[in-house]
């Protein structure tokens, strides 16, 4: 049955205003860039924006899985753009970030999965902004070699982070075409690969998990010595997609949030509104400066 809960009263979106946001929008435009501020139509895009945080999207705006909870357009993507990188660059440099999410539809038409693209962006934007931290949300390259793994790490981002979205039981209806041990495996990889790189996941709550599934997620991100994890509500972008079955409360999140400190995360941040990006920077320097 589809039959949605009511929005509560937690879940409020605040209107995109003011000069910051406009600025943001402008140069991406200016850049031809696609953010997933916008795609997914993310409730905190007016806060983030304002702030001069943002989350760029690469490769295009066309992916070739069909998770049912993203607004992001099935099919076949255009032909990689090696322009793009030096574009992205030019925006965050002219943006003036502190820190920069940088993030991809799924690529498995290409044989390195985008790799090699997420590589080149990375290095662009190092180049232009060395003071710029540099976080990379990837795709689970699930399709492709081993080897495509280390063409990222070697780039060397601040933050490697790859999204486990839901719990292993909700993966056939969430996110088909995913396989949770892969994804989990992966982030595990690139902290083998590279110790000093922190690592990040995130899932999204109310897709009609349990609490005790949540918890075991936690518990398998710490065992594959995952560093940073998220949580946030599921909103149902068009009535098209995945059914919201619950909004969890946020004394739920709060325990949640308790619990992932317990068991080792160095950041944490469970919300409502949290998203993958959301203030991912201010975090990262407060970790830093620690
Ligand atoms: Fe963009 Fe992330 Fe902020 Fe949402 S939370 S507006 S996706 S930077
Ligand atoms: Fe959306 Fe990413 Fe899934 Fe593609 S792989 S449908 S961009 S969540």
């Amino acid at each position: 049955d589809n039959a949605q809960p009511k929005k509560p009263s937690w879940i409020r979106v605040k209107a995109p205003v003011g000069e910051g946001y406009r600025q943001t929008r402008d140069i991406m435009r200016e850049h031809k860039l696609t953010t997933v501020c916008e795609e997914a139509g993310c409730p905190n895009v007016g806060e983030c924006w304002s702030q001069g945080h943002a989350t760029m999207m690469i490769m295009g705006e066309i992916c070739t899985r069909g998770c049912t909870f993203c607004n992001v357009a099935t099919g076949r993507p255009d032909a990689l753009d090696v322009f793009e990188p030096g574009r992205v660059a030019h925006a965050v440099e002219k943006l003036g970030l502190n820190h920069v999410v940088v993030t991809s539809v799924d690529r498995d038409d290409l044989a390195d999965g985008g790799a090699d693209h997420f590589a080149q962006t990375i290095r662009a934007i190092r180049h232009r902004s060395p003071g710029t931290t540099i976080e990379i949300l990837t795709p689970d390259f699930l399709k492709c070699d081993n080897s495509v793994l280390e063409t990222v790490v070697e780039a060397r981002p601040d933050v490697f982070n790859h999204n486990l979205e839901t719990v292993p039981g909700l993966y056939p209806t969430v996110r088909p075409g995913a396989r949770y041990f892969h994804s989990l495996r992966l982030l595990q990889r690139v902290k083998e690969m590279d110790p000093a790189m922190f690592t990040k996941s995130g899932i999204m709550v109310g897709l009609g998990e349990t609490g005790e599934q949540v918890r075991q997620v936690m518990d398998d991100m710490r065992a594959a010595d995952v560093d940073f994890l998220t949580i946030g509500q599921y909103l149902q972008p068009t009535p098209k997609h995945h059914a919201v079955r619950d909004f969890v409360t946020p004394e739920e999140f709060a325990a949640y949030e308790k619990s992932a400190w317990g068991k080792g995360f160095l950041m944490v941040s469970a919300t409502p509104l949290t998203r993958s990006s959301y203030h991912a920077g201010d975090d990262f320097a407060r970790l830093r400066d620690n």
